[in-house]
């Protein structure tokens, strides 16, 4: 870093993303990207005529993606708020509304601290359960901005609908952010909950479920009041946040719902398939809700798994937590891939127990 860097950046930590090597072509199950190709009615739609339009300015409102997002929810166009990936608008957020403080999950996201730090803002946390799950009722009273990944990453468990509405209903001056990157691939979402509690943020990716990771678009839904906080910090910020071409391809891969349904279930049959396969082989596998397995096998220590998968082609993620050492976060990949996988684990654990 330079002399001249901000004193208040000095202890900023960076976020860390999944690494994205290029030496050679790896199976790449490590950052929860679809495995499938965007709809075809995304790619007719980015055509030349849109690719000249590139010298205009996107729209500010975003007005056609807004409305698409908004009818295929059912919710009011003025309550939802579409930034550059869910990652901007989480930090929105976290600007928006985190200087009373900030609490989240002890094992969740990893740029929920970061955005904290960022912010200057304090946080706490709430340590998961022994079985990794999470008790809502521990953000009780922690008042400020609470937020959760539900589905939660690493872990892939989901928290029950009811448990987020006593939340809200317990903790009325409080800011409630439920993350639901995951929620497609079998998690309850709480977006039917956002016209009944003023308090309530849902924030979602098209990274994760509609195959636009690079594309970088997310959104978030909630009351019209806490639409315009965020509006305030985007027109404040950058007020063509999404591209025009990402706007394109948002609107149309929301209206191809059948693409998006036939994705999700493949990845689901996909991750019924892992689990159980990867129990044969004596993995100790948490049942998932999300597009990923988290999973430790007791003979293989996580980073010897880690390694010898990356020397064979094959990247996944682990995380240097003491708690979850041991355990590895494998993307739901193609089925081929995933036989893929199941060989060369098969090798690994051969080559272990020699
Ligand atoms: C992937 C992920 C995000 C970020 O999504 P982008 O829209 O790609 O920025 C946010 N939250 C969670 C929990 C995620 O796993």
């Amino acid at each position: 870093m330079s002399k001249f860097l901000s004193q208040k950046l000095l202890s900023l930590k960076p976020y860390v993303p999944g690494e994205q090597p290029r030496d050679k072509k790896y199976i790449k199950l490590n950052t929860n990207e679809s495995p499938y190709p965007p709809s075809p009615k995304v790619v007719s739609a980015i055509n030349s005529e849109e690719i000249k339009d590139l010298r205009l300015y996107s729209d500010p409102d975003l007005k056609v993606l807004t409305e698409t997002i908004a009818d295929y929810f059912g919710v009011d166009k003025n309550c939802v708020f579409c930034g550059n990936g869910s990652d901007e608008v989480l930090s929105f957020a976290f600007l928006a509304w985190g200087d009373k403080g900030v609490t989240f999950p002890s094992i969740s996201y990893g740029f929920y601290p970061v955005f904290a730090q960022l912010y200057n803002l304090n946080y706490t946390t709430v340590a998961l359960k022994k079985d990794f799950s999470l008790d809502l009722t521990d953000f009780d009273g922690k008042g400020g901005l609470i937020v959760f990944a539900n589905p939660n990453a690493p872990t892939g468990l989901s928290a029950p609908l009811s448990s987020i509405e006593d939340l809200l209903i317990k903790n009325p001056e409080s800011i409630v952010l439920v993350d639901e990157a995951y929620v497609d691939f079998g998690g309850e979402s709480a977006v039917s909950l956002i016209e009944k509690y003023n308090n309530l943020i849902v924030v979602r990716t098209f990274s994760k479920s509609r195959q636009l990771a690079g594309a970088r678009l997310g959104f978030a839904m909630a009351n019209e009041e806490l639409v315009s906080d965020l509006n305030r910090i985007k027109f404040s910020f950058n007020p063509y946040n999404v591209n025009r071409l990402t706007a394109i391809a948002g609107a149309e891969a929301i209206k191809d719902d059948t693409w998006f349904k036939e994705c999700v279930f493949k990845i689901i049959n996909t991750r019924g398939r892992l689990t159980a396969e990867l129990r044969n082989l004596g993995f100790n596998v948490i049942e998932s809700r999300a597009n990923f397995v988290f999973a430790e096998h007791p003979q293989l220590p996580g980073d010897t798994l880690y390694t010898k998968l990356k020397e064979k082609g094959i990247l996944i993620r682990r995380f240097n937590i003491k708690t979850i050492e041991n355990y590895s976060r494998i993307t739901i990949g193609t089925d081929n891939e995933t036989d893929r996988l199941f060989d060369v684990i098969k090798e690994i654990l051969q080559e272990v127990s020699k």
